[in-house]
């Protein structure tokens, strides 16, 4: 162990279990409401209310089996993500970062990966896009205190998307108009599968009988 303070410990950051449970599941918002295009606005307090955000991110992404989920998804203009992403090695990150800026690498070092990649806020849709393979992100963890990631695979595109997410960019803005046609006719065959307030409500499996609304999150955040 490392009993310097100052300096962060080793290996993926970790994240007080009081952060990732006891939240509660907020429904997620779409691409076209306007938070999810509009830049957000840094994270300056580091209190409760920011505990609380988090818990109910992590709350939200969890219920949806999303890896990652950003601050505007639950209709927040906070420049705030969560993550729970494995990478390249199958390593899997959990943690929140704060006000994140990415750097990618230039030159011979940037190798770009094409993978599928889908979005909570457009649910049912999938189309490849090819991002650099390796992400270092830089920002704050919910202390306020300052923290770098380093991702590969999966998480480096989690870092990537996420972080887009808090510019207002959404990665279909990043499709060609033909790529981006595919991944709505995608989505708006499968959206009925997906009640207005999911998570909150549980996503409709095809060929079971449609069930009743949940009145309340708790019984799906049971475990
Ligand atoms: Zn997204």
């Amino acid at each position: 162990m490392n009993d310097d303070t100052t300096t962060p410990p080793p290996g993926p950051v970790r994240v007080p279990a009081k952060l990732t449970n006891g939240g509660t599941v907020l429904p997620i918002v779409r691409w076209g409401t306007p938070v999810m295009h509009a830049r957000t606005r840094p994270v300056t307090e580091f209190g409760d209310a920011l505990h609380t955000l988090v818990r109910d991110m992590f709350a939200t992404m969890e219920a949806a089996e999303g890896v990652g989920l950003a601050g505007p998804q639950v209709g927040s203009d906070l420049a705030i993500f969560v993550y729970d992403c494995p990478d390249d090695d199958d390593v899997r990150h959990i943690g929140v970062v704060c006000n994140p800026v990415v750097e990618l690498p230039e030159g011979r070092d940037r190798r770009l990966d094409s993978t599928e990649e889908g979005c909570l806020s457009l649910p049912g849709g999938y189309q490849p896009l090819a991002r650099p393979d390796l992400a270092t992100c830089r920002g704050q963890d919910v202390d306020g205190n300052d923290i770098e990631l380093v991702g590969t695979g999966l998480f480096a595109r989690c870092l990537q998307h996420e972080t887009d997410h808090l510019y207002g960019t959404v990665f279909g803005d990043r499709l060609t108009a033909r790529a981006r046609k595919k991944l709505y006719q995608q989505h708006e065959s499968l959206v009925e599968n997906y009640p207005d307030d999911w998570p909150v409500s549980p996503k409709l499996v095809e060929g079971e009988p449609r069930r009743g609304r949940r009145s309340s999150a708790s019984a799906f955040i049971a475990e």
